[in-house]
């Protein structure tokens, strides 16, 4: 285990309205990711993706099996993990408005987990902001619009810009690039490869689309048919 960045051990779960009628969402399921890898977790909707980054990051608890994350358990329901665990992983989901506020420019976005976890001076982050936008493909100009004068593809460059403003460790994607077109897919995909292998964060992309794994991953969960690591 100790070469794993995360590991999750015989993980199950089933939702309380299902519990008569259907077989668990996860049964023992195992998923090991070493520091600085790409895994996609790849499968059709309803096979529980999003189920288990919701355990990773405690939103939901496993009925049974284990969570840690560095060696140390995160899925304990009686002592939850602390802040620095929800530094060291971000999270981006399919809609950047969970992330952007409406009222307020994009760059502030940006900015604010850097001010919230004491990161930087006032200056440097501003100047952080700018790299980090740039680095996705984003206009850093475009920083003091709101979230409303942006496209869907922009918005979800500064989303995940503001994921990757606090250094995390890793960074999961559950269908974050899901709702664009293809080529703007693909280009936000090439910019986040390259800034994460400089920074050597590890990386849990999740996707219903096969093709979208394979491009950002070097390794490659399916469900239901889960193979649970090598
Ligand atoms: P995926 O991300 O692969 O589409 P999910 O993990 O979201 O799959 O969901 C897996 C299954 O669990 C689905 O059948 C879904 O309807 C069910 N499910 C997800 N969340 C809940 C919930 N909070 N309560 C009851 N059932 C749920
Ligand atoms: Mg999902």
């Amino acid at each position: 285990m100790n070469s794993y960045l995360l590991y999750m051990d015989r993980v199950s779960k089933t939702y309380a309205g299902q519990r008569t009628k259907t077989a668990p969402v996860l049964s023992g399921f195992c998923l090991g990711l070493r520091p600085g890898e790409a895994l996609g977790l790849s499968g059709p909707s309803g096979s529980g993706k999003s189920t288990i980054a919701k355990i990773i990051l405690g939103v939901e608890p496993p009925d049974s099996g284990q969570v840690f994350f560095k060696d140390r358990l995160v899925s304990d329901s009686k002592k939850r993990p602390g802040r620095l665990f929800y530094r060291r992983v971000q999270m981006v989901w399919q809609d950047p408005f969970v992330y952007l506020n409406p009222f307020l420019p994009v760059r502030t976005s940006i900015i604010e987990p850097m001010a919230a976890f004491g990161i930087d001076s006032v200056r440097d982050r501003q100047n952080r902001a700018d790299e980090l936008m740039q680095a996705m493909g984003l206009d850093p100009a475009l920083g003091s619009c709101r979230p409303g004068m942006l496209s869907g593809g922009q918005c979800q460059r500064a989303a995940i810009a503001r994921a990757l403003s606090v250094s995390p460790d890793l960074l999961i994607c559950d269908e974050a690039l899901s709702g664009l077109d293809l080529p703007l897919q693909v280009d936000i995909m090439e910019h986040l490869t390259s800034i994460r292998k400089k920074l050597g964060m590890a990386l849990l992309f999740i996707s219903h689309d096969r093709d979208c794994t394979t491009r950002m991953c070097t390794r490659i969960i399916t469900f239901p048919d889960s193979i649970p690591f090598r």
